[in-house]
């Protein structure tokens, strides 16, 4: 593709709404007749059940396959075997992030087509046509890149709300960084992840993702506390999983999830969610931008509010641990990472000097506006 194309890319279809599930079967009919269906066996207590009556009351076949946890290239394999196997004509991943990384990857290697109904709204992998595969330990391995978006994406607001409020969290986090990224991406007129320069539209759309969360992230998460479907919910949901999906896709991706990558390159970040982590690089891109201080400011109270980690303590690691800060700043920085996207040169030692600083940036932040000191992360194994 010439560099000068802009480009916006986007799944079939997209549903969203309390009780989508039931639809679900509906829905796929119109694209195949034998589905494969992926999930996790936690995931699949929850919503096996009206997985299974929709896809009965339409006429179409039930296959389960377990999801194992990590989407590694070892088990999108093992999920393309299973789909050559049953002989499926369509891959669906029911579940979160993981499972959905995994199950496009392997339907694209398998020649089928794919579709994703999250079970959470903890990221934005749902609407887009990559997938960010792992190694075995969790560490950022590669992104692989697909012709083409699922066919759909179907959410249940009621789904995404019965789960724990820390996913839904984690999914503001990823979806707040969509917008700085895309802006930086617009401004640097970098390319997207689509493959393409930005439209307008896709930077847009980014932007309404951040204006959306500003207004309705703090309700929402009040109502999903207590498993309740409101009108901020459903924005919220929307935002997380198309807005953002669409956003970052076709707005682009720079130094915020450059950053995150490299934060999964140090054992100390492992079992935090990749919204976290993600946050942790919104503020730090803020940080290298020499953003307006009343902008950071403004970021890390509404992030504490929100309660996503903005200190390096909050994602186990300290600002004098130089070791461990090269190592991010190292991995976040490496040939073809989207931080070089950003409309100005950035070094592995700008990353690592702007991650040192969050620490006391953020805790001051903090402390004169009352809001909770930080509580540090310990990474289980
Ligand atoms: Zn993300």
């Amino acid at each position: 593709m010439a560099p000068t194309v802009r480009t916006v890319i986007s799944p079939g279809r997209y549903v969203q709404g309390k009780g989508a599930i039931h639809q679900l079967g509906e829905f796929v009919k119109q694209l195949g007749s034998t589905p494969l269906l992926v999930a996790d066996d936690l995931v699949w207590g929850f919503v096996g059940h009206d997985v299974e009556t929709s896809l009965k009351d339409a006429d179409l076949p039930l296959h389960r396959e377990k999801f194992n946890g990590i989407p590694s290239a070892k088990e999108v394999d093992r999920l393309v075997e299973v789909i050559k196997k049953t002989k499926a004509d369509i891959a669906i991943a029911v579940g979160g992030g993981s499972t959905i990384d995994a199950v496009k990857a392997a339907g694209f290697l398998a020649g089928i087509r794919w579709a994703n109904c999250p079970t959470v709204a903890s990221t934005d992998a749902p609407c887009s046509a990559l997938s960010v595969i792992y190694t075995e330990t969790g560490e950022f391995e590669e992104y692989r890149f697909f012709p083409r978006n699922p066919d759909l994406v179907l959410v249940d607001s009621q789904i995404v709300a019965n789960a724990p409020v820390a996913l839904l969290i984690a999914g503001v986090g990823d979806a707040l960084a969509t917008w700085l990224e895309a802006r930086a991406t617009s401004r640097s007129n970098s390319k997207t992840m689509a493959g393409g320069l930005p439209t307008v539209t896709g930077t847009a759309l980014a932007k309404l993702s951040w204006e959306v969360l500003w207004e309705n992230a703090l309700p929402a998460i009040d109502a999903v506390k207590d498993h309740q479907v409101t009108p901020a919910v459903e924005k919220v949901i929307e935002a997380n999983t198309l807005l953002s999906g669409l956003g970052f896709e076709s707005g682009g991706l720079a130094a915020a999830h450059a950053i995150h990558n490299g934060l999964t390159a140090v054992p100390q970040t492992h079992g935090l969610a990749h919204g976290q982590k993600v946050n942790i690089g919104s503020v730090t891109q803020l940080v290298l931008e020499g953003a307006p201080t009343s902008d950071i400011r403004d970021f890390i109270e509404f992030t504490t509010r929100v309660g996503l980690p903005n200190t390096l303590t909050e994602v186990g690691l300290r600002a004098d641990d130089r070791e461990s800060l090269k190592k991010v700043a190292d991995a976040a920085t490496v040939a073809g990472e989207t931080i070089h996207s950003m409309p100005f040169e950035v070094s592995s030692e700008d990353v690592a000097s702007a991650l040192a600083t969050i620490e006391r940036y953020a805790g001051n932040v903090r402390e004169q506006a009352h809001l909770p000191a930080p509580v540090p992360y310990v990474a289980h194994h």
